[in-house]
């Protein structure tokens, strides 16, 4: 059983451990191996183990509309916002490398040398 977690959306097997007891049933949490939430819960009698297949993009990855892979490849250095005040960083902008493959450019309309700009401090957590 392959399950993916709507939280975080992690993909990871879900396999049952002394299960198949004829009575005894009773409800026991799926948890996303990632994130430890529960995804969901099911009547069995023994337990279930997760195994985590792949893990999510990073919060900023996905922000982006590509791979944590496409992310990493395209090398870019994020740059701080301080905005006005100058003393807390606002958010994060970057260029868009001449060497960006077409697929990245495809995906997310982007072109080369553009300025990306107003990403969120929040995305940055991990
Ligand atoms: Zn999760």
């Amino acid at each position: 059983m392959i399950e993916k977690c709507p939280k975080c959306e992690a993909e990871f097997s879900v396999a049952v451990l002394g299960g198949g007891g004829i009575c005894g049933a009773c409800l026991e949490p799926i948890e996303c191996p990632y994130c430890h939430k529960t995804v969901t819960e099911e009547r069995t009698t023994g337990s279930f183990i997760e195994t985590l297949i792949k893990a999510p993009d990073s919060k900023l990855a996905r922000y982006l509309g590509i791979s944590d892979v496409e992310w990493e490849e395209m090398g870019v250095e994020l740059n701080e916002n301080y905005g006005n005040s100058g003393d807390m960083i606002y958010c994060y902008w970057f260029t868009v490398p001449k060497d960006t493959t077409e697929e990245v450019l495809d995906k997310t309309g982007w072109r080369i040398d553009q300025i990306i700009d107003d990403i969120p401090v929040s995305l940055m957590d991990d």
